[in-house]
């Protein structure tokens, strides 16, 4: 296959049909069996699937409607606590993002964007990251979602909690890029940091998550890694296996570059050999796991050719180390593919069996001709994978691990000023107030961590992360050890 050269952002895949026979789990009547107990929170923010990018744009965060239609359909609203989240405000937004910028997604609208074009080039705005109606609201919700999401699990009220409206790795600090504006994740990591030591970020999404990458490239209490396609003009274009990360976050970044058609063995094996010595060697406190489901066979952007039975078995396998989760979404460029994906991923979290047939739902039309949960989506587009180049990579990320050499340590002095301590109290919703006390309550259980203090992990003169951190030098307060 010929990769084109010329293509500044995200590839055109053609599409393609899949031919080949997958495992679809065992039909059942009835949902079943819950194994244990872990308490799931939902987020969804109201109106968020209501946004458009444009007309012939791919991302269309109406599979957002889709994708909740088909959790409350089946029923899984019931197995999890659901909320609806305030947006994001300001301040939040400029915890991580240069305050010009977001002053920019404020103001600008397709009304005066004429009058801003000089600003396009500055923040990236054009083709990829257009301006639409209801932008800024739209950023401040999915935001808002995993701000609330990541505060759910930082104060105990919740062991897994999902934002499908969130995972848009690609934005940076001051730039927006491959259809995302605000870094949800990086803002979500950086909650998550003020009561947890290490957070591990796991990326499935097609394309690197060179955003989340870039703003932990110098930390070492945030390891990275992304497996996604990794080839000439594909975006973009970050993600080989030499980044590795830098200064004190150096070998706290992993990549697994892929080729296009990789199949379910193959990724689900190689996810596995990564994942698990990851996990054991870092020993992250929480986990943020991107879930950006373009990596599915006959995505329109994509081209690996994984079933969703394969990208949900991902969830499952690193749902199974109990350690803090949230679940973000990510790319996804067939609706009616990411609906169905997220849908069994929210049951595998909430350890509900579903039936393949779907239920009766707001959107059934969209999942003809055959209305399963599993339809065929497994491509025959050609594996570029070989058996020798994947074995290179578990070897060589093996090789990087052992640098890790036992997971650094932090105590934590005392957890710096949430932002919700900034704001006015009639801001805060009733469950805010609630999760706020709850979250005081328990902070010296979760701040403390010294049980490895060997290696020295924070510069204490820099406050942190440097110059891509997005940190503003208040984490001064926690101490190296
Ligand atoms: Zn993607």
């Amino acid at each position: 296959m010929t990769i084109p050269l010329d293509i500044p952002t995200f590839s055109d895949a053609p599409f393609f049909f899949d031919r080949r026979n997958i495992h679809i789990p065992q039909q059942e009547d009835a949902r079943v069996q819950e194994h244990s107990k872990r308490r799931v929170a939902y987020y969804h923010p109201k109106r968020v699937g209501d946004y458009h990018y444009g007309e012939r744009h791919p991302m269309r965060p109406h599979r957002l409607e889709l994708t909740n239609q088909l959790v409350l359909g089946y029923g899984l609203h019931e197995r999890m606590s659901v909320h609806s989240p305030r947006a994001a405000t300001e301040d939040e937004l400029r915890e991580f993002h240069h305050a010009d910028y977001i002053d920019f997604l404020k103001r600008v609208t397709p009304r005066n964007a004429a009058q801003l074009t000089e600003d396009y080039t500055k923040w990236n705005i054009g083709d990829d990251c257009p301006v639409f109606h209801g932008l800024f609201d739209f950023c401040q919700q999915y935001a808002g979602a995993s701000l609330a999401a990541a505060r759910k699990l930082a104060n105990g009220g919740a062991d897994i909690a999902i934002n499908w409206s969130g995972g848009l790795h690609h934005a940076k600090k001051g730039e927006a890029s491959g259809f995302c504006y605000v870094n949800d994740i990086v803002l979500a990591i950086l909650e998550l940091l003020r009561h947890h030591p290490r957070v591990l970020y796991i990326d499935i999404d097609i394309h690197h998550g060179d955003g989340v990458q870039e703003a932990f490239y110098l930390s070492n209490r945030v390891l990275t890694v992304s497996f996604h396609k990794y080839a000439a003009g594909f975006f973009p274009g970050t993600g080989n296996l030499s980044e590795i990360g830098s200064d004190l976050g150096k070998y706290f970044t992993l990549n697994v570059p892929l080729q296009d058609g990789i199949d379910d063995e193959s990724y689900i094996s190689l996810f596995k050999a990564v994942m698990e010595p990851t996990i054991n060697s870092f020993r992250p406190s929480s986990i943020v796991l991107q879930c950006g489901a373009d990596s599915l066979g006959c995505d329109r952007l994509g081209t690996f050719n994984l079933s969703i039975a394969a990208h949900g078995e991902c969830v499952r396998f690193i749902k199974s180390f109990d350690l803090p989760l949230l679940v973000l979404g990510g790319g996804g460029y067939r609706a009616s593919s990411v609906a169905r994906c997220w849908a069994y991923e929210t049951a595998v979290l909430t350890n509900t069996s579903l039936p393949d047939t779907l239920p009766s739902n707001s959107y059934l039309e969209f999942y003809a001709p055959d209305y399963k949960l599993h339809p065929p989506l497994t491509g025959h587009i050609e594996n570029l994978n070989t058996r020798h180049s994947l074995e290179r990579i578990r070897i060589v990320i093996r090789e990087k691990l052992r640098y890790l050499n036992g997971a650094p340590s932090v105590q934590m002095q005392e957890i710096p000023p949430d932002l919700m301590g900034l704001l006015e109290s009639e801001e805060r919703s009733k469950e805010e107030q609630e999760e706020l006390e709850i979250g005081n309550g328990i902070a010296g259980e979760s701040r403390q961590d010294t049980s490895h203090a060997t290696t020295e992990y924070m510069d204490p003169e820099s406050g942190g992360l440097g110059d891509g951190s997005g940190f503003n030098g208040r984490r001064k307060t926690m101490r190296v050890l």
